[in-house]
């Protein structure tokens, strides 16, 4: 599904992209001990301002804040020693890392935005759809919005964590073509290069499958950033299921996205049909309330695009009311899909295995059509 070293794609992420939203690594802003570095900053952004200038709609997801902070507050391991240490340094480093961002590219004749979210702010689909909408103002507006995660509110348990995967649910909710994410890898390498000199760079990814995971081998290489290659698989995954390219590519030169238009090296992963809008908020969801682990019979009438039936339901977990997501399991316990439930925890786990006839009585009130109503649900 991927070819080695072929000939760069064209025209990815050039001028012709609509919607563009790029990524910025912490490794690529903040110097090792702690200072920004301007001028690769500032050559990031004249490619930014050729582009915006010939059209293209530009979201920066920028990173940093917590790096800039820790060094302002001479914290231990780049404040991330502890959860306190990082949000005290976010709240540092963001407001430097904004300065910078809307003063050099007021120098350029554009208005920068700042838009801080949390994870929660993207799971709930009446916020996703706010956030949505404050970002197609912005754009309409030209405005050139720099994004972070709100790093001094969210807690472990709330966060993204890393930028990658925000700015793949950013694409998402701006209705991307693309994501570029620039970091201090120049792409997916079939093992790691490091430490295997044999490794080579895949350029293209047609599909993200078990052979494309593997080849993530997890973790940070700068160690500044939290990011590493399985979260920008992850990231690949929620892009391009929502009908966005996404491409890695090296932030290292000076002008970025012009090295990478002019053949540098890079992987993109190919966007998918896209499912239409609320599936591809429910695939793009980190989080869920609950479990439903169904057995072969309902699996199969999923993949043939039927609702869930309370009747192929084997087992329920978890803590969910009416509306809430739940995942739905297959017989071999994996992932097979998402959606909306159409009753609470309790319900569910009354009337699991149970037919239509049995439900009526079981629950003393009249029976709703489905479980997961299928244009609630999306397949994974
Ligand atoms: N939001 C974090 C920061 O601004 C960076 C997260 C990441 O490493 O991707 O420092």
């Amino acid at each position: 599904m991927f070819n080695h070293d072929s000939a760069p794609s064209p025209g990815f992420p050039a001028s012709s992209v609509g919607r563009l939203v790029i990524k910025i690594g912490s490794a690529l802003l903040v110097d090792p001990d702690g200072a920004i570095r301007i001028d690769w900053l500032r050559g990031v952004i004249e490619d930014i301002a050729q582009r915006h200038a010939a059209g293209q709609q530009i979201i920066v997801v920028s990173s940093g804040a917590i790096a800039l902070g820790a060094r302002r507050l001479s914290l231990p391991k780049g404040g991330r020693g502890s959860l306190d240490d990082a949000q005290a340094a976010a709240a540092v480093g963001q407001i430097a890392l904004s300065h910078h961002w809307a003063g050099l590219l007021k120098d350029q004749g554009i208005t920068a935005g700042q838009m801080l979210l949390t994870l929660d702010d993207l799971e709930h689909r009446r916020r996703y759809l706010n956030a949505a909408a404050t970002l197609e103002r912005l754009m309409a507006l030209r405005v050139v919005p720099v994004i972070n995660e709100n790093d001094s509110v969210a807690t472990t348990e709330i966060r993204f964590g890393d930028n990658d995967r925000l700015a793949a649910r950013i694409a998402q909710a701006a209705k991307a073509d693309a994501v570029a994410l620039l970091s201090d890898v120049d792409g997916l390498y079939t093992a790691n290069p490091h430490s295997n000199p044999d490794a080579k760079l895949v350029r293209d990814v047609r599909k993200i499958d078990a052979h494309i995971t593997d080849m993530a081998d997890g973790g940070s290489g700068s160690g500044m950033g939290s990011g590493g290659m399985a979260s920008k698989i992850a990231a690949a995954k929620i892009a391009t299921s929502a009908g966005a390219h996404l491409a890695i590519l090296s932030g290292l030169p000076e002008r970025p996205l012009s090295a990478w238009e002019n053949g540098a090296n890079g992987t993109i992963f190919h966007a998918q049909p896209s499912k239409g809008a609320r599936q591809n908020w429910l695939a793009g969801r980190l989080t869920s309330k609950g479990r439903i682990m169904v057995d072969a019979g309902a699996e199969n009438a999923l993949r043939d695009g039927r609702s869930l039936l309370p009747a192929g339901v084997t087992q329920v977990e978890g803590r969910f009311v009416r509306g809430d997501v739940v995942d739905i399991i297959g017989t071999d316990g994996r992932l097979i899909a998402r959606g909306l439930i159409e009753y609470d925890a309790e319900e569910t786990t009354l009337i699991a295995g149970k037919r239509k006839s049995d439900i009526a009585e079981l629950l003393g009130q009249p029976v709703r059509p489905a479980l997961i109503h299928r244009n609630h649900m999306v397949l994974l």
